[in-house]
């Protein structure tokens, strides 16, 4: 085969289509995610304000019942260093010491505005280390109690956000907003109350205790489910003498909530206590659980912030911490659950422009794709047409003397020798005339298939007339040339051409042959002007043979 001529072509003509959309692609996404992050962070900042929002609201509703209890237990401590001696005050008293040996005791001042104390025996008391009968502190704390017992009517457990408030003595005796409707029902609740750590734990030599002591949810003694217990510790005169408490329900807890939910804070919303236990939950539609592994981290960010917002798996947690109760906030919402929402609808909007945006993207591409490939086919073809011959495929006469004087260039300045073969058909007009021209160009594609396929890779042909034909065999000598020559002139002659089912015919050629050596010269011209006089040599001489001389 000739060599190509062509300039060498640019690598990949797709390749700056292919860089240039990868960059739109690449640069559109990255504005995309730029602003879904803004989206995020927006959402996120919104459900914590929301939360946040919220969580004041709870608080102010624990801060009323927490104001109240602080009010008792200043009046309790005010009673406690300034008894009164009242007659119902020593009536009372006077009781107390026929009741004290007794199991279990009721003591009611003949008022109806006053409750009843509820206490227990001095042996009972023995059996715990907490508990004491101190006759010095026991007439101050009756006269007190007395006073709280009155004073205690001012609630209302219908308004009251607590469900029930009451002060335990150490002394073995407790009032209640809810007296006990039995006496084992006292004496269940008395040993209760001061098993509990709201009451254990408010002893002063207790590392535990403080002004306002919150418990952990736990169930409380009335079926009420699950509850929370705020104390406080009763001390005067550097004298503990019990704990006032106060009980708030997960059923009122969660009234609160459904009354106070804002209609755009989606999601699950969970009050937990300080043990991260659920105390009541609100629940949204398509709700998801968390694993366990998500809410170990959720409790450990919780602990560390008192407030936040975590992604986990695809919901968002948010958490704010109860300023009043040892509690936490939690809203978690679901990636479906923020979709519904005017911030996740702007995503969907953004991530649906976006997606069209690319589709865009994809089908220009295709279409700018197609049509490089057709411009580069047909440069490709235009290039080819400038070069060849359409008919026998072999390089046309321009593109044949611009590779044959490159490589005799070559040659020249390698030193090595180059030989020339001018070739022409015999009776060319006869075959035309005999046969017609069409036979006549097969016969023409017959010989440039037999130099092709007698030539070696990078030995050049080209057509450079009608029925002419030249050769160049760089590294070749005058002698192996002409032997090419030869097998070119025999191989021709023993080919047969068809012209119909019946009719064939046979056409010859004679060939001139010159070399660079011979000649002293790598001149194109000139070793072309030579191998062509040599052609009409072997024209004269008879035709169909090959001359190398004279
Ligand atoms: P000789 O070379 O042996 O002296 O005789 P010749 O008949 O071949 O003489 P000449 O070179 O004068 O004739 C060339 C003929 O080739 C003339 C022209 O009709 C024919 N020819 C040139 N190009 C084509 C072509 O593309 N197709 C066909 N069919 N014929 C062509
Ligand atoms: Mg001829
Ligand atoms: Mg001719």
């Amino acid at each position: 085969m000739p060599k190509s001529p062509l300039p060498p072509r640019a690598k990949n003509p797709f390749l700056p289509v292919h860089l240039c959309f990868l960059a739109v692609f690449l640069f559109s996404a990255f504005l995309t995610a730029h602003e879904a992050v803004e989206l995020k962070n927006n959402y996120e900042e919104r459900q914590r304000a929301q939360l946040a929002d919220f969580q004041k609201s709870l608080d102010s509703q624990f801060q009323e019942s927490l104001d109240e209890l602080m009010y008792y237990q200043k009046m309790l401590n005010y009673a406690l260093t300034h008894p009164l001696d009242s007659d119902h005050a020593r009536e009372a008293i006077r009781r107390f010491q026929q009741l004290r040996q007794q199991p279990t005791w009721q003591l009611q001042i003949a008022s109806p505005r006053s409750m009843p104390l509820n206490g227990i025996s001095d042996s009972r008391l023995q059996q715990d280390g907490l508990l004491q009968r101190d006759n010095a502190h026991l007439d101050q704390e009756l006269r007190a109690a007395l006073e709280f017992s009155f004073i205690m009517q001012f609630g209302d457990p219908a308004q009251d956000f607590h469900s029930r408030f009451w002060y335990t003595s150490r002394a073995g005796f407790y009032i209640s907003s809810r007296p006990p409707q039995s006496l084992q029902e006292l004496e269940e609740s008395y040993s209760t109350m001061v098993t509990r750590p709201y009451f254990r734990d408010q002893d002063p030599a207790s590392p535990l205790h403080a002004r306002l002591r919150w418990t952990e949810a736990y169930q409380g003694l009335f079926n009420e489910g699950l509850m929370l217990t705020v104390s406080t510790p009763i001390i005067s005169n550097g004298y503990w003498y019990g704990v006032l408490s106060m009980d708030f329900t997960q059923q009122r807890i969660h009234a609160l909530l459904s009354k106070a939910r804002q209609s755009y804070l989606q999601g699950k919303l969970l009050i937990v206590d300080r043990g991260m236990h659920e105390i009541t939950r609100l629940s949204g539609r398509h709700d998801q659980a968390l694993t366990p592994e998500q809410q170990a981290r959720l409790e450990q960010k919780m602990r560390e912030h008192p407030a936040g917002i975590m992604r986990l798996g695809t919901q968002f947690v948010s958490w704010s911490k109860l300023t009043n109760v040892d509690a936490w906030m939690v809203n978690i919402q679901s990636l479906r659950q923020g979709m519904a929402q005017p911030l996740g609808r702007v995503a969907i909007f953004l991530l649906a422009m976006w997606l069209l945006f690319v589709l865009l993207l994809v089908v220009s591409h295709r279409v700018i794709f197609r049509l490089v490939r057709r411009m580069d086919d047909l440069s490709s073809k235009l290039t080819w047409r400038a070069n060849y011959d359409g008919m026998t495929r072999l390089l046309n006469r321009n593109a044949f003397f611009e590779q044959f004087v490159a490589l005799a260039a070559h040659n020249k300045q390698q030193q090595t020798p180059m030989a020339v073969i001018q070739l022409d058909v015999d009776h060319f007009k006869n075959v035309n005339d005999t046969w017609g021209h069409a036979a006549g160009d097969q016969a023409l594609i017959r010989v440039a298939g037999v130099i092709s396929h007698t030539l070696r890779k990078y030995d050049i042909a080209g057509r450079i007339g009608g029925e002419e034909f030249c050769i160049v065999l760089p590294e070749t000598t005058l002698e192996d040339a002409s032997a090419v020559a030869e097998r070119i002139r025999t191989r021709l002659a023993a080919k047969t051409i068809l012209v119909n089912s019946t009719t064939t015919f046979n056409i010859t050629l004679s060939a001139g042959v010159t070399g660079s050596e011979e000649q002293g010269d790598y001149h194109a011209e000139s070793l072309q002007a030579t191998a062509d006089r040599r052609l009409y040599q072997a024209k004269t001489s008879g035709r169909n043979r090959v001359c190398a001389e004279g």
